[in-house]
């Protein structure tokens, strides 16, 4: 029997691990009723798939190995169900799970890659769209697509570039809209140079989606237990032993998906290999329709732009408007008060009329990065029983939802029901030096600041 050391905690403030406490944010707000039946575990218990973090990775892939594969599985959280990422984010839904552009991904992959990422993106959207369906799910969806608005001139020829790349090698026709088009339909801005059109995704509430996903989940058979941490695990003849404060969980396979949340001694081929980075949001109070009026923003866009530390926008179904933003580089309550400030004045630079609005929430959560730029799906063991989906670099409400379906597949049978790029399908690379991954995502952030802002 082999045993695993017992996790450390994660490498960011130790605020960001108080699994005890929800962060406050208009999602807690607004969440709706609470799942029933997720009790922390209390005795010791069996199961064929033991999973690792409750949120949309660890609750997709449950749901989908107990109902497409008739297995026992069951979801150990730390915190309540929702209490990371997927109970925090801005609720866009949307193609993603990568930082890596297509052309990139052409260039150093091929073709063929690039085709199956697309349809894996396309095909995450319609996933999380038939979730809801299937389970009615009430996650208050609203708006279509994704405007990503010109941060500058250079930024706007860029996704012109885009737009014509994407019809020549994905067969797309995504609209470039003039600086007028974009006041005229979606909102003003200043320091907007025009916007390209994504037509695809749309927006939910995230919290209500991810309660959701677990309703599902334990409608199907699974078993599901909020504020029981894996304090630690263990190999054992027949699988593993996972140890929590109220019981153990004895299984024959294991699905790691922790994502931004991982605590570093959880398993030796994860460890140096992620970048927690923060994302915050702040929401204002409702606006009156001539409030909204004021800055043309009349309709539930959601709205992103070029910069690389971008920011990301929505007005909600009850007329508030959220504001996100990467969340700086100092993980302290203290920083985090300040980012609050900072982000104030961004949201007044960019839509003066709103300068002065109160702020109802402000909160922040843990997104996840990895050195190659890209998720991750991969087995961690030679007999495949350790498999774990991770990685979405701020963008896994639909590609969690789907490496979860796929995680599921993939311990299960060893293969997945729909095609995973190739350069996805293998565990998260070791940064070159683990102990300077934060000053090195400081320096990083300085850089694409600097650039974002200063260059023309
Ligand atoms: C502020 C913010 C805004 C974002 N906006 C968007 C957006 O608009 N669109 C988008 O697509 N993505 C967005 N994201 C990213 C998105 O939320 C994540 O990619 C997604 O939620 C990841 O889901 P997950 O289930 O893999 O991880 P999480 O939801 O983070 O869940 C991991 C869980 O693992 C649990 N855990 C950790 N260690 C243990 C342990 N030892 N034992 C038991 N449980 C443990 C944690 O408690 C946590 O709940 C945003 C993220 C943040 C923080």
């Amino acid at each position: 029997m082999r045993r695993r050391a017992r996790p450390a905690a994660g490498i960011c403030h130790a605020s960001l691990y108080r699994f005890d406490q929800p962060e406050e944010s208009y999602w807690e707000a607004t969440g709706g009723p609470r799942p029933v039946g997720c009790d922390p575990l209390g005795r010791d218990v069996a199961c064929e798939v033991a999973i690792i973090g409750g949120g949309y990775t660890g609750l997709s892939a449950a749901l989908h190995l107990t109902r497409d594969h008739g297995l026992s599985a069951v979801v150990l959280e730390a915190g309540h169900i929702g209490w990371g990422a997927s109970g925090r984010n801005g609720g866009f839904v949307c193609l993603g799970g990568l930082k890596l552009g297509y052309a990139q991904v052409l260039n150093a992959f091929g073709r063929k890659a690039l085709r199956t990422l697309f349809d894996q993106q396309k095909g995450a959207i319609a996933l999380v769209a038939e979730l809801a369906d299937i389970y009615r799910i009430d996650m208050k969806r609203s708006g279509d697509g994704e405007y990503v608005l010109a941060h500058n001139r250079t930024a706007r020829r860029q996704l012109a570039r885009e737009a014509a790349w994407v019809v020549e090698h994905l067969g797309e026709r995504w609209q470039m809209l003039a600086r007028e088009e974009v006041e005229e339909t979606v909102c003003r801005a200043n320091g907007m140079y025009g916007a390209l059109f994504v037509p695809h995704g749309f927006g939910i509430h995230p919290l209500r989606y991810v309660r959701g996903l677990a309703r599902a989940a334990i409608e199907e058979g699974a078993r599901i237990h909020q504020h029981s941490r894996v304090a630690a695990w263990q190999r054992c003849d027949d699988g593993f032993l996972l140890s929590t404060p109220g019981g153990t969980v004895r299984a024959r396979r294991l699905i790691i998906a922790t994502n931004g949340f991982y605590e570093e001694g959880l398993h030796p081929k994860l460890d140096g290999t992620l970048l927690p980075a923060l994302s915050s949001i702040i929401v204002t109070r409702p606006l009156s329709p001539a409030e909204r009026e004021a800055q043309g923003w009349t309709k539930p866009a959601l709205v992103a732009d070029s910069r690389t530390l971008l920011f990301y926008t929505r007005l909600l179904p009850d007329g508030r408007f959220l504001f996100g933003s990467r969340g700086g580089v100092s993980s302290t309550p203290d920083a985090a008060a300040r980012q609050v400030e900072w982000m104030k004045g961004r949201l007044g630079e960019r839509f003066p009329a709103w300068k002065d609005v109160g702020i109802d929430h402000a909160w922040r959560g843990l997104v996840c990065l990895a050195r190659d730029r890209t998720a991750h799906l991969a087995a961690l063991d030679d007999d495949g029983r350790i498999v774990t989906a991770l990685g979405y670099h701020g963008n896994g409400v639909a590609m969690g939802t789907f490496l979860g379906q796929a995680a599921a597949d993939l311990v299960a049978t060893g293969t997945t029901r729909r095609p995973i790029a190739g350069f996805m399908r293998c565990p998260p690379p070791r940064f070159a030096l683990p102990a300077f991954r934060l000053p090195m995502l400081r320096a990083a952030y300085l850089a694409h600041g600097m650039r974002d802002e200063w260059l023309p």
